[in-house]
């Protein structure tokens, strides 16, 4: 049997401990690199405000160290919440007819039902992935409405099942948490919200101990890529452009002028977010061009 790290009950969260990444936090589980567990999340609507499940201490974590997380699986419940939050959104300002608003959203055999204001149902096929999650800064908390190099609320879509996360440590026991699974998302995520679930997300935390990265990195199948946060949102393509040419230089023998000239011509970027206190980019390259 997978180990299951639950959720706290709802009335006992507290903003203060719940929602926020910090060293202040005491570790609610440990587990040893290489093992499997099952973390329950509460969704990102959730009475405190994005509560993550956490932190889970992994032994022998230090700084400089690199938590490595191979998301296995995500278990949806059949609804979801999206929303139009009064003073958050990409366009609060841009135009004037939002009003808040609430929608259930039903999640059956693999679909998202979105039914709009006039009646009519719109099929999305759903692609989970957690929205928040992320490790302890070295020394201050930080609000888990933030991302930054800890991870934290990137909206990263390919932080999803099959694909691996790879996070810098800063504190002993690196201090992992998540929460804020998204049934599935638009890129931009542009009015604040996506489709919002509580979940049971299956992970296996490893850890890397000689190796260190600046930033948050994703592998597929496919591609890798390197998630960057800051305001404008062209600093924080220019950080995940920065960490990729870093990790194609560090891992995969390029030199550096070259790696810059090539993403120029082959890289792939994204929008993960344009809503939280840091807007996030994800830069991809297709593995194809990392062969001997
Ligand atoms: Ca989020």
């Amino acid at each position: 049997m997978v180990r299951r790290i639950e959720r706290k009950p709802v009335e006992k969260l507290d903003r203060l401990v719940d929602s926020v990444l910090g060293p202040h936090v005491p570790p609610i589980a440990s587990v040893k690199p290489g093992e499997v567990v099952e973390v329950e999340t509460w969704d990102a609507l959730t009475r405190v405000t994005n509560p993550v499940t956490g932190p889970i201490e992994i032994e022998g974590a230090e700084r400089g160290d690199t938590l490595v997380v191979e998301i296995m699986d995500i278990e949806m419940p059949d609804k979801g919440v999206t929303a139009i939050v009064s003073g958050f959104g990409a366009l609060e300002g841009w135009l004037n007819l939002f009003e808040p608003r609430r929608k259930e959203c039903e999640i059956r055999d693999g679909m998202i039902h979105y039914v709009t204001e006039d009646g009519r149902t719109l099929e999305i096929e759903a692609d989970p992935f957690i929205g928040t999650i992320g490790v302890s800064p070295y020394f201050e908390a930080i609000t888990t409405l933030s991302p930054g190099t800890h991870g934290g609320n990137m909206d990263c879509p390919d932080i999803r099942p099959g694909n691996t996360l790879m996070l810098p440590v800063f504190r002993p026991g690196a201090l992992f948490a998540l929460g804020d699974v998204h049934a599935v998302q638009g890129d931009g995520e542009v009015c604040g919200v996506a489709v919002e679930i509580p979940a049971v997300v299956t992970l296996r935390l490893g850890l890397e101990k000689d190796r260190t990265i600046g930033w948050p990195r994703v592998e597929s199948d496919d591609e890798i890529m390197t998630v960057g946060s800051a305001r404008p949102l062209e600093d924080a393509a220019r950080q995940a452009f920065r960490e990729m040419v870093d990790w194609m230089a560090s891992d995969y023998g390029w030199e550096r002028e070259d790696a810059y000239m090539f993403l120029s011509l082959a890289a792939r970027a994204r929008i993960a977010q344009i809503v939280d206190p840091l807007y996030t980019v994800v830069v991809k390259l297709d593995r194809r061009y990392l062969e001997d």
